[in-house]
This record gives C-alpha cells, sequence and structure tokens, in this order.
C-alpha cells in the first residue's frame, strides 16, 4: 500500500527512522564498545556482549497502542526490507539504514493452533510456530538476516571489504550463514565448519548448494566452536554464530511476532523452546523484557527451556535452586535426535544467566524455567505432533515433550495457551524419522519405537501379473490386468467395500 493511503496519524511513523544508537555491552565488566567494527567479545575481559541500545528511551514517547498501530499498518508495506523480521525495525535493527536490509523471506512463520482432539489429549490449549517454514528451513535465519543486514551495511558504508564469514554449525547456522552469504556475493564469502556425520544429509546439502566452502572436522560442535574461535581471534573473518551479538538481536523478532499474534495480550500464554547455545532462549528472554519496557505488551509470558537428557548443561545448572550455589559445568553430550541442540558447553550462557535475573525480575516472581525429557519423549511427541497434521522437527518434538513435563511439573496448567518452538523443518531431520520407523536407532539413543507410531511403506506387487518396467509400454490388455490386480490387493489391504452402483 502506498504512504498516502495510510491514515495521517500514522503516516509519521509507518516507515521506520534511524535513530538507534545501539553499543556493544560486556555483560561481565560493563564496558561498552562501539559498533563500529565487528566485536564478538569484550576486548578487555573477553566475555560475551549484547547489543544495547541507549537511545531506548525514545520508545516510550509512543503509547501501546501507537506501536500496536505501527506494527500492523507496517504489514501493508511494500518495501522489502521491512517485510520480514525488520517490521520491528525500532526494536532490532534501528542503526541500519533501509537499503541495507537483507530480505530473503524471513520471519512471520505461522503460528498453528493443534486440533480439537490433540489439544484435549494433551490437556491445555497450544500452537505450534513454524519456523521451519523460513527461508533455509530453521529459525537461524531471523539472527542471519540481522548480522548479514549489519555487515552489509559495514560494506556499503566502506567500513568493511571482502568478507570471509565463517561459521562452527550443528547444521542450521552454516544453512542460514551460507544462503543469506551467497546473496550477497561476490562481497560475501562463507565457509562453515560442521562435525564430521553429525548434521544430517539435508542440512550439509544446503551450504553445498548455497556454494559455501565446507569443512567436516572430527568431534562435535563443541570442537568445531572452538576451532572457529581460534579463527576469529586471529584471523580477518567475520564470526557468524550466535556469539555475534548480531545474531541474538535478530532472533528477537520470534517474540515481537508473538506478541504481535496474541494481540499484545500474553497474561496467560507459556512458551516452550528447545536449548542448545542458548542463543535463542537469550533472544526470545530479550525480546519480551525490551517490549515490556517501552510497555507494548503489559505481561511477560512465561517461558520454558527444554533439553534433552543427553545433553542438559542450562537444565543441570537450574536444578540448584539456591542461587548463590549455581556453578555451571560444561557435560559432554551423547547422542541426540534434538542433534541441533546437542551442546554441552553453551556460548550464551552468560547471557542466559543474566537474561533469567532480569526476567524474573521483572515479571516479580520466577517466570523462566527450565525442564528436561527423554530422546524416547521427544521422538514419540515429534511423531505423535505430525500425525496430527504439524511439520515440527524432532527439537518441535522436544518442545511437546517439554510442554507435558511442565504440567506434569505444575509450572503451567490448562488456563495458559502454549507456543511450542518447530525451530526447525521436519524434513531436515526426516532420518531419524526413518530409524524410528525402521527400528534401527543405535543402543546409545536409548529409544524403542512405539509400534502404534511407526509407518512404513508397503510395496505392491501382485503375483503373476504383467509389471510395467520405465522405457516398455506394455501392451493394453497385459497393462489392464496390472491395474485390476494392483487396484484389487490395495483394496483388500484396504479392506474397501466394493461398489454396488
Ligand atoms: C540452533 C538450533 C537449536 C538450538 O538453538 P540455540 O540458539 O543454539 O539454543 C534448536 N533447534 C534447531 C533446529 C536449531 O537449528
Ligand atoms: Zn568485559
Amino acid at each position: 500500500m502506498e504512504l498516502s493511503e495510510f491514515p495521517e496519524n500514522i503516516r509519521d511513523y509507518v516507515i521506520p527512522e534511524v535513530n538507534g544508537k545501539y553499543e556493544y555491552h560486556c555483560l561481565n565488566c560493563n564496558k561498552i564498545w562501539d559498533i563500529d567494527h565487528l566485536l564478538y567479545t569484550c576486548p578487555s575481559c573477553g566475555y560475551v556482549l549484547m547489543i544495547e541500545d541507549h537511545h531506548s528511551d525514545r520508545l516510550k514517547q509512543l503509547t501501546d497502542i501507537q506501536w500496536h498501530r505501527i506494527f500492523n499498518y507496517r504489514k501493508l508495506l511494500n518495501i522489502q526490507g521491512l517485510k520480514g523480521i525488520f517490521r520491528y525495525h525500532e526494536f532490532l535493527g534501528s542503526v541500519l539504514p533501509l537499503d541495507s536490509l537483507v530480505y530473503l523471506g524471513e520471519g512471520h512463520t505461522p503460528m498453528i493452533e493443534a486440533n480439537a482432539i490433540f489439544q484435549k489429549q494433551m490437556g491445555v490449549r497450544f500452537y505450534y510456530k513454524n519456523d521451519g517454514q523460513n527461508p533455509s528451513a530453521s529459525f537461524k535465519d531471523r539472527g542471519m538476516a540481522c548480522a548479514l543486514s549489519y555487515i552489509n551495511h559495514l560494506i556499503r558504508s566502506e567500513k568493511l571489504s571482502e568478507v570471509l564469514a565463517v561459521c562452527a554449525s550443528t547444521g542450521d547456522t552454516s544453512a542460514a550463514a551460507a544462503l543469506y552469504g551467497a546473496y550477497l556475493a561476490p562481497h560475501i564469502k562463507t565457509a562453515v565448519l560442521l562435525p564430521h556425520k553429525k548434521v544430517t544429509p539435508q542440512q550439509l546439502s544446503q551450504p553445498l548448494g548455497s556454494g559455501a566452502k565446507v569443512f567436516e572436522i572430527p568431534g562435535v560442535f563443541d570442537d568445531c566452536m572452538k576451532v572457529v574461535e581460534a579463527l576469529a581471534d586471529q584471523y580477518h573473518v567475520a564470526l557468524l554464530n550466535s556469539k555475534n551479538a548480531w545474531r541474538i538481536l535478530g532472533q528477537e523478532s520470534y517474540s515481537y511476532e508473538i506478541a504481535q499474534d496474541f494481540d499484545y495480550e500474553l497474561s496467560s500464554v507459556a512458551l516452550v523452546v528447545p536449548i542448545g547455545n542458548a542463543g535463542n532462549i537469550t533472544a526470545i528472554m530479550n525480546g519480551f523484557i525490551k517490549f515490556f519496557d517501552a510497555g507494548i505488551i503489559k505481561d511477560l509470558p512465561r517461558i520454558i527451556g527444554v533439553q534433552s537428557n543427553h545433553a542438559d548443561p542450562v537444565f543441570r545448572y537450574y536444578q540448584e535452586k539456591d542461587i548463590q550455589k549455581r556453578i555451571f559445568k560444561p557435560v559432554t553430550v551423547q547422542p541426540s535426535v534434538a542433534q541441533a541442540a546437542m551442546i554441552g558447553n553453551p556460548v550464551s550462557m552468560p547471557r542466559v544467566i543474566d537474561r533469567v535475573n532480569r526476567y524474573n525480575e521483572m515479571s516479580g516472581k520466577e517466570n523462566v524455567f527450565i525442564v528436561q525429557v527423554s530422546e524416547q519423549q521427544i521422538m514419540d511427541s515429534q511423531i505423535m505432533a505430525n500425525k496430527n497434521g504439524h511439520i515440527a522437527c524432532t527439537h518441535g518434538g522436544e518442545c511437546l515433550a517439554g510442554m507435558l513435563c511442565a504440567i506434569d511439573n505444575k509450572i503451567i496448567d490448562n488456563q495458559y495457551r502454549v507456543v511450542l518452538d518447530s525451530t526447525a523443518h521436519a524434513l531436515k531431520f526426516a532420518g531419524f524419522q526413518d530409524q524410528y520407523f525402521q527400528n534401527t536407532f543405535l543402543p546409545e539413543f536409548e529409544i524403542n519405537p512405539k509400534i502404534e507410531l511407526q509407518n512404513n511403506p508397503e510395496l505392491i506387487s501382485p503375483k503373476e501379473a504383467p509389471v510395467p518396467t520405465p522405457g516398455t509400454q506394455l501392451d493394453p490388455e497385459k497393462f489392464q490386468i496390472f491395474v485390476d490386480k494392483t487396484s484389487a490387493e490395495i483394496a483388500s489391504c484396504l479392506q474397501l467395500k466394493k461398489r454396488t452402483t
């Protein structure tokens, strides 16, 4: 819609101004650093950074009603850069000019309410937010759109040239990095480091298809991360892992969308989120904190992080109820079907600790909870969800299992509306579904498939019937025999009743 067609009192606001003052903030020594160059850790103490807007008070000058109208009307604008996560430009990109914004179709993923029978069975009203419907089929595109828009801005303002972007990945970060990097060719080249045989074939094909240089490294993700950190410390590369605070910023869009989708009424809403490197849960908490701070929402939703018992350092940390006594200890991971979250030493742990404290403080109560589920529960839940019309990945299954665990532990009751994060598309993890259906999991996964949830194809080859083979045609008579016998066998399998008329 043309700007002139908008109501007059919204026209001045619907196209955002570039008036934020973003700075890196060290969560440890509190030092502030300029965003004019790429920075991943505090040059002073080496700790992780968050990006903060030191002009955020301007955001409080509009009323909640005005903000709601701005975001609603902005949906109607036909400006590429504002179609995705930057609908919330003031909150996650207010230093980026509109012509630097990279948009590949990310964000505004559908939130699908579970069918009535499934909700009744689970005992609570719930939705899947399908972040697998992002362009590279995971939520990582949200953060990548922001990080690459920022790098694009640095290139356009000649503060950077010839960028080599690198990341370590459990699969989806590299897919997203390679996709966005390819879009900005030739200014950006991408190299990704993957743990050998610890990403799915679909995930491996993605960066290859986007033309990135792909390195496979022995070990697990945590080992790859150390190598990529060494590269970022010693060479001129742009690190695209969630250690990069711009990634966190972009991923806050998930929270803004949920707020908008619930018409900003979040008093009895709960979110369930899988935790791996802990960037996503950090971003989700921070997004709601910022909307709450600006007065756009009046309540902070309950947040439930989930981990598999095969990779559960965050869960273990919060098992200690005495805040003073909590000590973070990395764990050695075991094989997990929630493979993108199979991380024993999450880079964003310091951010989680900081944001959980702030979130609970602003909520005036404990409002962030971490639960733990088994591999068996993850797989059973994923398959159950998809048998009810969802497209959940294994992590989406983990969220459903986490929701059930939260109900059991009285963290939520049937007054809540629960949003489960299907962080990727089911197809990326089809191999685990195959292993479940064919009962071929290695013992270390500790998964015993339930027969009633299994599903396998049935080959129909009717006895004594001629069969068509590619390239040679059956004569019409034989072909008819083939069609008759085959359809009869299928009808018998399905126990179909013959038509009488
Ligand atoms: C990256 C990823 C996760 C874990 O998110 P973190 O931000 O690392 O905690 C979960 N699910 C999928 C599909 C992912 O790609
Ligand atoms: Zn510091």
